[in-house]
């Protein structure tokens, strides 16, 4: 049983209230442990052991005496590897297998990437011409923004989260980090590994709990917030723009999608369909950049679902540590229910279930986790629901096309605007066509290809602003003009 507290100022403590919530293992239904819920008064001293890092012993650092010490934080990741895999693996349910290859790995290069970055961040300078003659200089400089809310969401706990944290505390900035409800423990985890590497107490600071009259809502509308960066649902992160709006503080939102992936005739078959398959069922579907709907060109349409459908009904289903496992359970049982009906919802409105569609029959110690199975659909009207609205689970729709014009703007249907898929051989139509797709990032012939200096980010209802390379550390600083008359 783990006892998951809030880090407050370098020290790991109980809630003020004496408030607990269960930290539940989505494979079996099963306690795994305890955890901490922030109180407001929690998240006030947060706050302000925060504020209090910022201008102290932090703030007077160089660049490159904080990037120094952020290695080491990458470093103590590293060392403690198998700690990290086993905590994310024991709170999402994933397999160690992809969280030993993405998501901890990950964790590690978030520090490591903007510790250098920061470094080599410029601003601008001019020489202004005065009436006297003697001119001015001008220079910006750039400032941390000072106390950030880092609100994070469980699908991918650990990168999402450092993926924040890294940047922000490169740019010199203090963190109050709520991570999600569901995944605590990797986020704990980090405080003993920001204490070993030596940042100073109350910039790293961790408060547990859950988002409305809770940690996160006690976070976002604190007055001594400067900024918040979120990544979850649209929906809060409409909640918490309104948030970021009293004190006009500056927010960074990564929200959802509902992802097109278009395969043209004249693509790589068997590329097309390993990268497909990746994008729909990695992480149980639990990846906001994940394809939700396909379109295929309709001379491959058959063949490429029965393909499709073939390869996805050979996934292990499994525990994490099995290493024949190659999809996990979704993080709960309530997740499980909004995608079971979903998966109810799609044969409602008409779908032809090319595979799966319900609860997979799973060992009896397995048989309270939050499993679904892989699923596919096709002939589902283009308004339905299924089509239209985010799942966050492992299934797509897929439709045929006949021409670029029609799927570019079966593409562009839809509210969200976060990823993309082209398949294609034919260089031309793969610029053409990306061009004309409303979406942050599109990938050719590819999937979840990062690089971690690119923007990152969504249009439309998938987010505001973006991250990633000098984006993030634009966010988490704040630009000052100096102007120095002669
Ligand atoms: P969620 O919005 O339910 O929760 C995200 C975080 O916000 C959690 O820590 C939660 O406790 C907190 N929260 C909830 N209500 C709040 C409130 N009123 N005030 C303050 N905090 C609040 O999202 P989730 O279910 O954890 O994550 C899945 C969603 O995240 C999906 O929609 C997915 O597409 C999206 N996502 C987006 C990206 C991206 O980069 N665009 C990446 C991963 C996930």
């Amino acid at each position: 049983m783990t006892e998951t507290k809030n880090f407050i100022n370098g020290c790991y403590c109980d809630s003020s209230s004496g408030k607990t919530f269960d930290n539940i293992n989505p494979c079996t239904g099963e306690l795994i442990g305890k955890v901490h819920e922030a109180s407001a008064e929690d998240v006030d001293r947060a706050v302000r052991a925060a504020r209090k890092a910022l201008y102290g012993l932090w703030g007077k650092m160089t660049d490159m005496e904080r990037g120094a010490i952020l290695h080491r934080v990458a470093d103590g990741i590293e060392a403690r590897f198998d700690e990290f895999l086993a905590a994310e693996c024991a709170d999402t349910g994933k397999p160690y297998k992809l969280a030993s290859h993405i998501d901890i790995p990950r964790g590690a290069a978030n520090f490591r990437l903007f510790a250098d970055a920061v470094a080599n961040f410029a601003t601008e300078a001019f020489q202004t011409p005065t009436p006297d003659g003697q001119g001015a200089f001008n220079v910006a400089v750039r400032k941390p923004k000072g106390v950030i809310a880092v609100i994070s969401p469980w699908n991918l706990p650990l990168l999402l989260m450092t993926w924040k944290v890294g940047p922000a505390l490169a740019c010199g900035n203090t963190v109050v980090v709520k991570p999600s409800e569901e995944t605590p423990l990797t986020t704990s985890l980090l405080g003993e590994v920001m204490n070993d590497a030596g940042v100073p107490p109350g910039v790293f600071n961790v408060v547990n709990g859950f988002g409305p009259d809770s940690a996160g809502a006690f976070l976002t509308e604190h007055s001594g917030v400067d900024a918040i960066t979120f990544t979850g649902e649209t929906r809060t992160g409409e909640i918490i723009a309104r948030a970021a709006a009293t004190g006009l503080r500056d927010v960074s939102l990564e929200c959802g999608g509902k992802n097109p992936s278009l395969v043209f005739a004249d693509c790589d078959l068997e590329k097309a369909i390993e990268g497909t398959l990746r994008s729909v069922f990695s992480n149980s579907g639990q990846v906001c950049l994940g394809t939700e709907r396909v379109y295929v060109e309709r001379a491959i349409f058959d063949e490429f679902v029965s393909r499709l459908a073939q390869e996805a009904s050979k996934f292990k289903l499994g525990v994490p540590t099995d290493p024949d496992s190659d999809m996990g359970p979704l993080v709960s049982r309530e997740h499980q229910q909004k995608v079971l009906s979903y998966y109810d919802l799609a044969r409602e409105e008409g779908a032809t279930v090319v595979l799966g569609g319900g609860v997979p029959s799973m060992p009896a110690e397995l048989a309270n986790g939050a499993w679904v199975e892989p699923t596919i659909w096709t002939g589902l009207p283009d308004n339905a629901r299924v089509v239209t609205e985010e799942i966050f689970g492992p299934c797509c729709h897929i439709r045929p096309f006949d021409t670029e014009e029609e799927v570019i703007e079966l593409a562009n249907d839809t509210t969200y605007g976060l990823a993309a898929s082209v398949w294609t051989e034919n260089v031309s139509r793969a610029l053409r066509v990306s061009r004309q797709i409303d979406c942050g990032i599109l990938w050719v012939n590819s999937w979840f290809l990062r690089d971690l200096r690119t923007p990152f980010g969504g249009t439309k209802h998938s987010g505001l602003g973006r991250e990633g390379g000098v984006h993030s550390l634009e966010f988490y600083t704040e630009l000052q003009n100096i102007c120095i008359k002669v």
